[in-house]
């Protein structure tokens, strides 16, 4: 069985960020898993039994200076280090613009070819095949490159699958940073959120509300529905600009794209660019006035009913359980 590597992306506070499951599944789907994380020096052996948890047979640790800072070179010279002495068949990083970035950079940097957001892979004899959801979910196409190892952007969420619990074999690479190439010059924040809710990106569920909601004030009764699952807060673009919710909140095609195990649309009337960020969902949930809403034409359970008669109810029985 040929390894894959799977790059581990984690927090600014050095925790493992909630791809983590998702793309060791989808390594696991074609191969050997491999966790290639960066980390600063000393910071990783407390991630190794949890990787390993999670289905990593190996785990590479790459230390670097630079690690949790903006840049992205070190991932890259971690994969290409890790490229060089384990022949992998296959490269995996998370669809979000970091995994973008590194894959397109590690791409070039080792000359393979890169497909990007796949939802599903499989082997077939030493080709990897990858597949994709596109134009807004209207068809499922598949890709693969000539040539090994292939690069692949894995959609987050999208794969799912029961890990084999290993006692990972750990290799430390320290990597040494060349100021010349990249380096961080000053960092600006200028927006702090702070929530308690999980982000949308890789959350396991997430509540949605669209212009059905109608004004800021009532778009609370998202936020109610989400806190009592636990759920991130997302919306249509009609929510977003409207501004019933800020655009950091936006599912589909110009927003994120979500795959979580729940989805929950209040008031959304499932246009096909809102669709595009959602379909792969596990679970559908629409609750919506208009029994002819395109948005049941993909729900798994909908409700043709007043979100605001329909929601206050799920909640008590939610929170009366
Ligand atoms: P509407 O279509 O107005 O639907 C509102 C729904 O709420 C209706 O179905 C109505 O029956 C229901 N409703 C009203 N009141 C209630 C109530 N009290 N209880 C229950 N139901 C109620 N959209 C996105 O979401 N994401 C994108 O990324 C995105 N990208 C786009 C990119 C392009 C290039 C374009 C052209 C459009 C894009 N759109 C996107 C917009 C998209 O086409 C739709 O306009 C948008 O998704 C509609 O949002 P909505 O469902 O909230 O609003």
């Amino acid at each position: 069985m040929s390894n894959i590597l799977a790059l581990i992306e984690v927090s600014s506070n050095g925790d493992l960020r909630d791809s983590t499951s998702s793309l060791l599944a989808a390594a696991a789907r074609i191969g050997s898993p491999v966790a290639v994380v960066v980390t600063r020096p000393g910071a990783g052996s407390a991630l190794v039994e949890r990787l390993g948890n999670l289905g990593a047979a190996q785990v590479v640790l790459a230390e670097s200076d630079q690690a949790g800072t903006l840049l992205v070179t070190p991932q890259v010279d971690a994969l290409a280090a890790a490229v060089s002495t384990l022949a992998p068949g296959a490269i995996l990083t998370v669809n979000s613009v970091e995994g973008r970035d590194v894959a397109a950079r590690l791409g070039v940097r080792i000359g393979a070819g890169l497909v990007i957001d796949a939802v599903n892979l499989r082997s077939e004899g030493l080709t990897i095949v990858a597949t994709h959801s596109v134009f807004g979910g209207a068809y499922t196409v598949e890709s693969t490159v000539q040539g090994r190892p292939l690069i692949v952007t894995v959609r987050e969420g999208a794969i799912e699958g029961p890990a084999d619990a290993a006692v990972p074999v750990v290799t430390t690479v320290s990597l040494t940073s060349d100021a010349r190439n990249s380096a961080v010059i000053d960092e600006v924040i200028d927006l702090v959120v702070t929530s308690t809710r999980p982000g949308l990106r890789g959350a396991t569920r997430v509540v949605s509300g669209g212009r059905g909601l109608g004004s800021p004030e009532k778009f609370a009764l998202v936020d109610q529905l989400a806190d009592a699952l636990g759920a991130a807060v997302g919306a249509s673009r009609a929510a977003v600009d409207a501004g019933f919710v800020g655009q950091t909140c936006q599912v589909g095609q110009t927003g994120v794209t979500v795959s979580p195990q729940l989805y929950v649309a209040l008031g959304i009337s499932g246009a096909i660019q809102h669709r595009a960020g959602m379909q792969t969902a596990k679970t559908i949930v629409a609750i919506n006035k208009d029994a002819d809403a395109p948005i049941f034409d993909i729900a798994d359970f909908g409700i043709v009913g007043d979100v605001f008669t329909v929601v206050p109810q799920l909640i008590a029985a939610i929170e009366s359980r």
